[in-house]
């Protein structure tokens, strides 16, 4: 039994937040999400125009980026709350690399607001996977926080043990768009390819920056007979 998504209710409960998770100030009022109002207000949403399949924040009404235009996907739609500027950078770090755990339920509120207007059918919650190293190294999937949170707010199981990464992939930070791609050649596998079959899922990150992760993902579970593959991250890179 998974206790993780029980856990973060009971501290929800127990430890709303108290201060600003961006600022530090003290919150004037309750606020599920954890931010103050002012962070709030200044936070990048993603707004439209935006692409009507990769999700990126556009300059003018097209349907397609020039990314998806150029390349296309493996996954069918895919949707981010905020674009990388660098609060929501510092933000991501403080999850990742120092601890601060409780923020995955200020990342996961915002996703689930997300996930509430998509009008996306979904049957699964994966959150892409790390390698075991990279899990050992790290001590938490980070994807997997906030798939777990969705998961209990939306009543949709999130399914952990279904997709791996058998191939630990170096860090794509500084690579280009081949190189991520290269890098993530079948690095991916679905082990339960009849719990995917005719479903459609639900894929989770962080971040996207090319989408070659999902896209590897995508094809993975495609492959194993996924109906629908929506991916739905915090942070979108904004195209330069
Ligand atoms: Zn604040
Ligand atoms: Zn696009």
């Amino acid at each position: 039994m998974n206790l993780r998504p029980l856990l973060d209710a009971v501290l929800d409960f127990v430890y709303p937040h108290i201060y600003c998770v961006c600022c530090g100030r003290l919150l004037e009022k309750k606020a599920v999400h954890g931010l103050c109002s002012n962070c709030c207000e200044s936070m990048p949403f993603v707004h439209e125009p935006k692409c009507s399949l990769c999700g990126r924040p556009m300059e003018t009404v097209q349907e397609l980026c020039r990314d998806c235009k150029l390349y296309g996907h493996d996954y069918n739609k895919a949707l981010s709350a905020f674009e990388y500027s660098i609060t929501v950078r510092e933000l991501i770090h403080r999850y990742k690399y120092y601890g601060e755990y409780s923020l995955s339920r200020t990342f996961a509120f915002f996703m689930s607001e997300l996930l509430e207007k998509s009008g996306w059918e979904i049957d699964y919650i994966i959150p892409v996977p790390l390698h075991k190293n990279r899990l050992k190294s790290r001590g938490f999937n980070q994807a997997a926080l906030l798939g777990d949170y969705i998961s209990y707010r939306h009543k949709i199981p999130c399914l952990d043990n279904i997709l791996v990464r058998t191939v630990d992939t170096k860090s794509q930070t500084g690579f280009n768009r081949e190189k991520r791609a290269l890098n993530l050649m079948n690095a991916f596998m679905v082990v339960r390819p009849d719990a995917v079959k005719g479903r459609n899922i639900l894929l989770i990150d962080d971040v996207y920056t090319t989408g070659a992760t999902v896209d590897s993902c995508s094809r993975e579970l495609h492959k194993s007979g996924a109906e629908n593959v929506y991916v739905l991250t915090f942070a979108i890179a904004v195209l330069t």
